[in-house]
């Protein structure tokens, strides 16, 4: 058992891993899902695979079809590998604010990328509305959607909620990540929910987002901006996050959470992104909150390779007013 089949059968199962510094420092069990060890190297392999067999289980997605998707990256990362892997063309729509580490990539691995101006989601040309219109344009081709799609948070309750609990013998307390299409959060939180109705889902949030208020006080609201992290945050409620039971929210700082990457990659070896160090700044608070002695998990979701050109660019940091110390 121990080969897996392809791309498709190398999705998932990836280890649970305890953050040292962090475990000693709270006196609880702080693990991480290592979702950056996906094949495409993100969390979104698991919903770019699980939507593409959606759409072809539908019949939507013909062989030699073309699968679009806006996307602020990691999402059309993995759908680029997963349509290569199948035959299928991959077009991503993406605001022109994100990582240029991404763009290439994407470009590298076949997929058309179309940049667009951040525009809210409100205006009829954000990249995800232009996205939906070009893929119903088109003969043979279908809109992933990971934003509305629920094959999305069904990938993370079919398959990263149920390894969580095996791998933790069903000893978690709490459950941290933070939302950008809230499949993550959604997905494992249902399933852990389901085995043990006391476990705790937390949400991360960086600061120009509306789900901390969302959470907290039931309205989503936007907090002040903007944050330099990239993939998460959201203005709207999406129908993956929507109706999801969370128990609290955290809300991290660009200065926290640039402090935990940093600490992590020069004390403990690890280079993750910005996301990652959201979910573990509240994963650190989750833990003060609840006391020592309980297991928190959360997501490593990629590393920092995709961010060298901003979070691992000290000139950038500098000009935001960042501290890497
Ligand atoms: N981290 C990164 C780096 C991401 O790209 C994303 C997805 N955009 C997330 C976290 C959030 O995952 P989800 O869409 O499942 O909420």
């Amino acid at each position: 058992m121990e080969i897996k089949a392809g791309f498709a059968g190398s999705v998932g199962n990836t280890p649970l891993i305890r953050l040292e510094g962090l475990s000693a420092e709270t006196g609880c069990e702080i693990l991480g899902k290592a979702e950056f060890m996906n094949p495409g190297g993100s969390v979104k392999d698991r919903a770019a695979l699980w939507m593409v067999v959606d759409h072809e289980q539908s019949g939507a997605l013909k062989p030699g079809g073309i699968v679009v998707e806006g996307t602020a990256g990691n999402t059309g990362i993995g759908l680029a590998h997963v349509c290569n892997a199948r035959g299928y063309g991959c077009v991503i729509f993406m605001p022109d604010t994100q990582s240029r580490e991404k763009v290439e990539l994407l470009r590298t691995l076949g997929a058309e990328v179309r940049l667009f101006p951040a525009v809210p989601y409100a205006n009829p040309e954000n990249y995800q509305h232009q996205a939906g219109r070009y893929a119903a344009s088109l003969p043979n081709a279908v809109w992933a959607n990971q934003f509305d799609n629920l094959a999305n948070r069904r990938a993370h309750e079919e398959t990263t909620g149920p390894e969580i609990w095996r791998q933790t013998d069903g000893r978690v307390d709490a459950f941290v990540a933070a939302v950008g299409t809230g499949g993550t959060l959604a997905g494992v939180g249902r399933y852990l929910k389901s085995r043990r109705k006391d476990v705790e889902i937390v949400l991360a949030d960086p600061m120009g987002s509306a789900l901390f208020n969302w959470v907290k006080h039931g309205r989503a609201e936007m907090s002040p901006g903007p944050s330099i992290t990239e993939g998460i945050g959201n203005s709207r409620v999406t129908q993956n996050l929507a109706g999801a039971e969370i128990d609290d929210a955290v809300q991290v700082t660009d200065q926290e959470m640039v402090h935990m990457v940093y600490r992590l990659l020069r004390e403990e070896g690890w280079f993750f992104g910005s996301s990652t160090g959201i979910n573990l700044c509240a994963a650190v608070a989750t833990a003060r909150r609840l006391g020592p002695g309980h297991t928190i998990v959360s997501i490593l979701c990629d590393t920092g390779a995709k961010y060298q050109s901003r979070l691992f660019n000290g000139e950038f940091l500098a000009a935001k007013g960042l501290r890497t110390d």
